[in-house]
């Protein structure tokens, strides 16, 4: 990070933490894929994956917000033909009208970032509600990335997993080390890949899997009748028709599971 300005502070709540480790990047890169793909990056920061991105790919978009570093990353890739950098809040950005922009309407693009830790869950809703992106290659927290990944019946399966599932295929790659980042964070992370799923929109399935998390310590059938308002006897026989009974929890079933039930659910609630 030779190339911050001296005294440089860094800001915490922006999740300035970066990577000092220079074997982790090109793992990164390797397991996005990048090779000739159009990629946007999330928070360049001083610059650490986009020296490695940079030489692989065909385009590559960075939006960071701080505009300390806007300079450093300006001074050392502005030569670059295929690189564009904007300064914006990636969480207020229209992401995929800049992509659209600057790689083409028709054009793939490729997400590949490590995420400032603060905004990891609405960033990758973000990405994944957006249905602009091939794919997308993130370092986040472990946590996060394991309930990403979570299978039913295990402690970190829940509501996001299911809506992670449901709209991509998600891949865990690697973890890497607090020491790898500087400051340290507290946590260790991981490298996952998600990729986008053609699935049609689905509200319902959505409501009634917030219904079933919302109050983990109620049996599913009175869950599912409490938060979508039907009698408890609708419930208990569509889970009776999946094979469960009455006491079984939300972390039981699978998405396929979620799916079917919703189907059976259809005439009893509103999408
Ligand atoms: N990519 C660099 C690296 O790996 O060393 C920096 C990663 S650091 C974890 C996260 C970066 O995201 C920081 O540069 C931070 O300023 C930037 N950032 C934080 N919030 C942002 C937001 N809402 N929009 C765009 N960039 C953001």
């Amino acid at each position: 990070m030779e190339n911050l300005p001296k005294g440089f502070r860094y800001s915490k709540s922006l999740g300035q933490n970066f990577l000092i480790d220079t074997s982790v990047p090109c793992k990164i890169a390797a397991a996005a894929d990048v090779s000739g793909c159009n990629v946007l990056e999330i928070g360049p920061g001083s610059g650490a994956l986009t020296r490695e991105l940079l030489p692989l790919v065909k385009k590559l978009l960075a939006i960071e917000t701080d505009a300390r570093l806007i300079s450093v990353l300006q001074s050392e890739f502005a030569a670059e033909t295929n690189f564009s950098l904007i300064k914006a809040d990636a969480m207020r950005a229209d992401l995929s009208a800049l992509c659209d922009e600057y790689f083409g309407t028709d054009e793939p693009v490729k997400v590949c970032a490590n995420l400032p830790y603060a905004i990891t869950t609405p960033i990758l809703t973000k990405l994944i509600e957006a249905k602009r992106f091939s794919s997308i290659t993130v370092m986040i927290q472990r946590e996060v990335a394991a309930r990403i990944c979570a299978k039913a019946n295990t402690p970190d399966y829940g509501a996001y997993s299911l809506f992670a599932q449901y709209h991509t295929s998600p891949e865990r790659h690697f973890d890497v080390a607090p020491d790898a980042f500087y400051p340290v964070p507290k946590v260790t992370s991981t490298v996952i890949t998600l990729s986008p799923r053609e699935v049609p929109e689905n509200p319902r399935l959505f409501r009634i899997i917030k219904s079933a998390f919302a109050q983990r310590r109620k049996t599913l059938a009175n869950a599912l009748s409490a938060g979508l308002q039907i009698p408890k006897d609708v419930t208990v026989g569509a889970l009776k028709v999946l094979g469960y009974n009455a006491n079984t929890r939300g972390e039981v079933l699978s998405l396929a599971d979620f799916l079917r039930l919703g189907e059976y659910l259809a005439v009893s609630i509103n999408p």
